[in-house]
């Protein structure tokens, strides 16, 4: 689920800080469905992205209930 900081606005390529985007926690959002909340370890930019727009991304759903049953 690891990605770069690449972008401002997802998929603009805007950003040139390069840092590691980690994922830190899932979120449920009214109509959106989950999210995937990621951090950079560089900048601290926060990005969520939405599980079921992104499969190139290889979301692993193991992964993401490990997240979701991670508490604090
Ligand atoms: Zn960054």
């Amino acid at each position: 689920m690891y990605s770069k900081h690449v972008d401002i606005e997802p998929g603009d390529r805007a950003s040139s800080c390069r840092g590691a985007m980690r994922p830190e926690r899932v979120e449920h959002r009214g109509g959106k469905g989950l999210v995937i909340v990621h951090r950079c370890a560089v900048c601290g930019f926060v990005r969520p992205n939405r599980i079921a727009d992104d499969p190139a991304q290889g979301d692993d759903i193991d992964a993401v209930v490990a997240l979701m049953s991670r508490r604090g």
